[in-house]
């Protein structure tokens, strides 16, 4: 090219560079150009049970059941979307259990199943342990199927409740509760730690930067929290020391980690793992995680985290758009779709593959593992 053609394109460079526009992330929503099919699947196609659902948050005092919505609600999109049974883990304790039971389980029966939940608050008193043991059996009794351990064990309970040295999630006063959930076969929902990306800073190299700028007190960096492998390892030791006690792993356990879980899987008969709220994980390594679900197609429950309210979490918000991704991601092999109904995908800016499971593996999935788990009856 000759000096005076180069010459010749500079005032259009310039009014190019001109033209560049400045764009803030938050309002960047890139719609992709790809021409890729896209499977709509309105029905699960066999029935399922969604072991991972918060219809209430029980009540702090244990009095209420306090659920979200009334279940006719709930109903109407688990009819349509083919939910058979939903399992509200958050069911509290105390007479919240027997409200939950009543509202719930003896009002539409076989559709919904109540957990229990640990007395936290009571944690600091004395006789605890044998306390927390005593009400395993009194929720049993009360019709409660299980035990629901919320991630605030390691993370936010303290010798005091509320300040002092956070318990560890070993901590040897919880045996008694364990170990009562054995004798009554109550399964063990448990949530430890949290992605990896909330154990380091909120910075430029965070792949959840979006989410936890919106969320910071989501952030457990720094302070006196543990590291995320020391939470992970932590409850391992338990599921070692009580190995007839059957828990069920919630969000995969470190969803980015599939070869550690799986290790564990390998280590632990009495450990199962359940995915809610990790598709977007599980979706961004479809290969892994295709070998991962045929692998471990006998310990892997469907569950999704809804709550049936808000949008601040559009991840887990109930409804059939949110089952309609799951049943996607899990039938189909439609590529690069949004893990979430969210303008912005919420948990990281990535889509996902569906790793199309066959019939065999999915009727598991969707509800002969929590079947056997639950003492149903198989599909
Ligand atoms: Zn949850």
């Amino acid at each position: 090219m000759t000096r005076r053609f180069l010459l010749s394109m500079l005032p259009a460079a310039a009014a190019a560079q001109q033209r560049r526009p400045a764009l803030d992330l938050p309002q960047f929503e890139p719609k992709s150009a790809l021409h890729v099919a896209e499977t709509v699947v309105k029905r699960a196609k066999f029935p399922v049970l969604d072991i991972h659902t918060h219809l209430g948050w029980g009540d702090p005092k244990g009095v209420k059941a306090n659920l979200i919505l009334p279940p006719a609600e709930l109903l109407k999109v688990m009819d349509a979307k083919n939910i058979r049974t939903m399992v509200n883990l958050t069911g509290g304790y105390g007479k919240s259990v027997e409200e939950g039971v009543q509202q719930l389980v003896k009002a539409h029966p076989g559709r919904f199943i109540v957990f229990t939940q640990p007395w936290f608050p009571r944690v600091a008193e004395p006789g605890y342990a044998k306390f927390q043991g005593d009400e395993i059996v009194r929720a049993h009794q009360a019709g409660a199927r299980g035990l629901k351990v919320l991630k605030s064990l390691g993370l936010v309970v303290r010798e005091k409740f509320d300040s002092g040295p956070l318990i560890k999630v070993d901590d040897k006063r919880f045996d008694p509760m364990w170990e009562a959930c054995a004798a009554h076969d109550m399964p063990v929902a448990i949530h430890t730690s949290d992605p990896e990306a909330f154990f380091t800073p909120i910075d430029r190299f965070n792949e959840r930067f979006e989410e936890l700028n919106a969320h910071p007190d989501w952030s457990f960096h720094g302070i006196d929290y543990p590291s995320d492998r020391e939470l992970q390892e932590a409850r391992f030791r338990v599921l070692a020391r009580h190995p007839k006690t059957q828990f069920v792993v919630l969000h995969v356990a470190n969803s980015e980690n599939l070869a550690y879980v799986a290790g564990n899987l390998q280590k632990y008969p009495n450990m199962w793992v359940e995915f809610g709220a990790r598709i977007g994980e599980l979706g961004r390594q479809p290969r892994t995680t295709r070998k991962f679900f045929d692998r471990f197609q006998d310990r892997i429950i469907f569950g999704t985290d809804a709550v049936p309210k808000g949008d601040e979490y559009p991840q887990q918000v109930f409804g059939e758009k949110l089952y309609e991704i799951y049943f996607r991601f899990l039938e189909t092999e439609d590529e690069y779709f949004d893990y979430a109904p969210a303008r912005v995908p919420p948990q990281g800016r990535w889509r996902i593959y569906g790793i199309g499971l066959p019939d065999a593996i999915l009727k598991k999935v969707y509800w002969n593992n929590a079947a056997r788990l639950l003492k149903l009856a198989a599909i």
